[in-house]
Formats: C-alpha cells, structure tokens, sequence
C-alpha cells in the first residue's frame, strides 16, 4: 500500500484479531489507497458481532451507530473508527431494502454483497490485499464493474445505479459494457427509490469532475431519476466548478423551464432550492457593472460571488472590482439600512399605506445605484420633490 495506516487504524485491527476475531479495512478506503488518494476515511470489517467488538473496544468511547446493521464506532485516540460486522444480506424484495441483514463470520460473504469490484477489495496491514473479484485489475482499467450479474445487482437494489453513475464521474473510469447495458435497461427502477436518496448520490455526481462525460453518456439514466427534468445543459455544468454543488446543480439545470419543480421533487433544504432557483434566474442576466450593488442587495453577496464563478474572466474581474467599491462604500444593501424609515415619511407628511413601502423601495434603488447618498436629509429633499 502507498499508504501508512493511521496509528488508531491499525490498533483497532490488531486489538480485533488479539481477540481471535477477522478484521480488515474495506470498500472506499482501500480503494482509494491503491488508487493513491488519501481515504477520507476508513471503514473496518470483522468477524467480532457487534457485541464482541463492543467488548474488545471496553476501555474507549463506542458509539453504537447502526447496531441492527451491525456498526459501532469506536472511538480510538480521538479519531471516530466504524467498524461493522460481516453481513450477508437476504432477498431484496421491494428493490431498496434488503428483506434480512444476516451477520456472517466469512469475509467472501461480507464482499459478495458489495456493489463494485473497486468496493469490494479488504486490506489488512499483515495478511495484504483481499481482491476476490479483480477490483485491482479494475482499478488499473478504470473500470467500474459490477460484483457479479449487474441485472440481479440493480434489480436487488436500485440505488445502486446511481451510485454506478456517481463512482464512474468521481473516479473517472469507464463503465464496463454489461454494467452500462444493465444501468440503461434497469434506469426504470429508480422510481422505488425515495427522493432523498436520489439527491445525495445525484448531487455528488453533479459535483464530480467527469459528470460531464457520463451524463453524455447515461443521460436517459439521469432523466429516470429525475422525470420533472424537460433539459439538461451538459455544456454548461462543464464551465461550472468542480466540487460546486450548487453552481453545479444550477448550470446543468438552468435552461429548463421546469427546473422549479425538478428541485422541488428532490425534497433538497429550503436554503439549496432557494440558491439554485436565483441562480437559474440570473444564469444568463446581462450585468452591468453600475448596477452590481442592485445585485448585491437582490441576491445577497454569497449568491452573487457564485453567480460570478461562471462569468468569463474579464467579465468576472470586472465585477468583483464593483462589489468590493460596494462594500468599501458602506451601500445599504437593505431598504432596513436606509437612513430613513417609514415613520420618518409619515413624520414628513406622507400619507400611511402601502405607498409609503414602495417609496423606500425607490430610493432605496436610488440610493443603491449613487443617484443620490444614503443620507437623512438628502433622502427626505428627494421625496420633497
Ligand atoms: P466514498 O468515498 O464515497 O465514501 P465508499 O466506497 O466508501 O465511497 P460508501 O457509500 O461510503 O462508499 O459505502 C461504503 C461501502 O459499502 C462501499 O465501498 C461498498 O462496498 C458498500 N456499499 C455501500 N452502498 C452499497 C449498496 N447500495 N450496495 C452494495 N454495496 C454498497
Ligand atoms: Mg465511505
């Protein structure tokens, strides 16, 4: 391995066997490793029940995380490890949920379940590589490859074709011939899915640096998943940043005129629908450069600096010189921040009403575009004439 272990990581794999129990590292760590990218972070298997492991670890914090699935986390000089009983899962019934989760004492069973050969390598510092289905010969390919028959694997479990979808763009390896041709047929079978599940691993896909070229390739897979979607700019969510989720979702998004209800099908946070849908709105505004604070106080700054990470350069550079005068020149940015309040047109004569709200609005427009300064007696002169 190109990696060294982390102390905790290896402790806990020699504590298990001191217990006579298996144990080894598995699925995205080791992955990772032999790919050459430091793991995130690293998931043990064993053959200890989840009651032993429990026992070994005694002395330090376990948290019992998913302890019918056979995880506790342990924590061991301060890093959080979770470590999982080998499983075996029974018949798949409704194509999402195992009907039974039964925990083996074999690491082949345990690795027979897992979704890719690439996930379904174990290491152990001592005893080497556990590759029962040529994830190594895969990861040299790149390769994503089902582990066994790719028809019965989606059929089991649906989800697993978008996280076929999501490993190809975040690894950026091809997917194996019978594996895309199970992706293409089985793509009807994400409606067993739930909505949340979908845009977890939707949205890491999105964010990953080959999107681009599978979307090219299983856009009828995406479009199973997301059935409110009418179009899908590939070209776009290319320009956008890599790792973005949000500029991700909204340049892929932008052109179809029912991305409101796309979003909302997702069931994604308030905040995540909120940012995406302004962003479609602004994605191909023409911005002139005194009308940046107009912007800023619309769409607040955060959203305008992304918004800027998908304008060209010049454009972008340009931009971002008239946020900073913006800010340097203390602009209220909401119609709160003005100098004057309602009271304050009301003291001066005007009638109460609706009216009085729409008259801070235009100066605050004035205001924001220097028409006239944020200053109490030049505001109420203004509304004078
Ligand atoms: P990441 O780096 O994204 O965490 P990962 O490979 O660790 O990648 P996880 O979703 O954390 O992915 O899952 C951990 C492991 O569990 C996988 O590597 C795989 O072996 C197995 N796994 C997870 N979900 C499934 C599934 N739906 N079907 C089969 N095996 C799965
Ligand atoms: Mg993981």
């Amino acid at each position: 391995m190109p990696f060294s272990l982390p102390q905790s990581v290896t402790e806990a794999l020699l504590r298990l066997n001191a217990h006579g129990f298996e144990a080894y590292l598995v699925g995205g760590c080791v992955r990772d490793m032999l790919m050459g990218i430091p793991p995130h972070d690293f998931d043990i298997c064993t053959s200890a029940l989840p009651e032993e492991t429990m026992q070994c670890f005694a002395d330090v914090r376990v948290i019992e995380t998913g302890i019918k699935h056979g995880t506790v986390t342990v924590i061991l000089h301060g890093e959080p490890l979770e470590i999982t009983t080998f499983r075996t899962e029974g018949d798949y019934l409704d194509g999402r949920h195992p009907s039974s989760v039964a925990f083996t004492r074999s690491l082949e069973n345990d690795l027979m379940r897992r979704d890719f050969t690439v996930n379904a390598m174990a290491y152990h510092p001592e005893k080497g590589l556990t590759d029962l289905y040529g994830g190594r010969q895969d990861i040299e390919r790149k390769l994503l490859r089902c582990v066994g028959d790719p028809t019965e694997r989606f059929t089991e479990d649906a989800l697993r074709i978008l996280r076929a979808l999501r490993f190809a763009a975040q690894l950026g390896f091809e997917i194996d011939k019978a594996t895309g041709d199970a992706l293409h047929a089985l793509r009807g079978r994400l409606s067993l899915i739930s909505r949340e599940r979908i845009a977890a691993e939707l949205l890491r896909m999105l964010a990953s640096p080959h999107a681009p070229q599978v979307l090219h390739l299983y856009g009828d897979v995406f479009l199973a998943a997301l059935p409110d979607c009418t179009r899908f700019d590939i070209d776009a969510l290319k320009k956008a940043p890599e790792g973005h989720t949000l500029l991700r979702t909204a340049s892929l998004l932008h052109g179809d005129p029912n991305a409101q209800a796309v979003l909302k099908s997702l069931k994604l946070s308030t905040a995540f629908t909120e940012d995406s849908l302004m962003l479609i709105d602004a994605y191909d505004a023409k911005i002139e450069p005194r009308e940046v604070p107009l912007w800023l106080a619309k769409m607040g700054k955060e959203r305008f600096d992304a918004l800027l990470l998908l304008r060209e350069k010049q454009e972008r550079q340009t931009l971002l010189k008239e946020v900073r005068r913006a800010l340097d020149e203390h602009l209220p940015f909401s119609v709160r921040d003005l100098a004057i309040n309602g009271r304050d047109l009301i003291a001066a004569g005007l009638p109460a009403g609706p009216h009085i709200g729409e008259l801070l609005e235009s100066l605050h427009k004035e205001v924001l575009m220097r028409k006239i300064p944020n200053d109490r007696d030049a505001l109420l002169k203004r509304i004078k004439e």
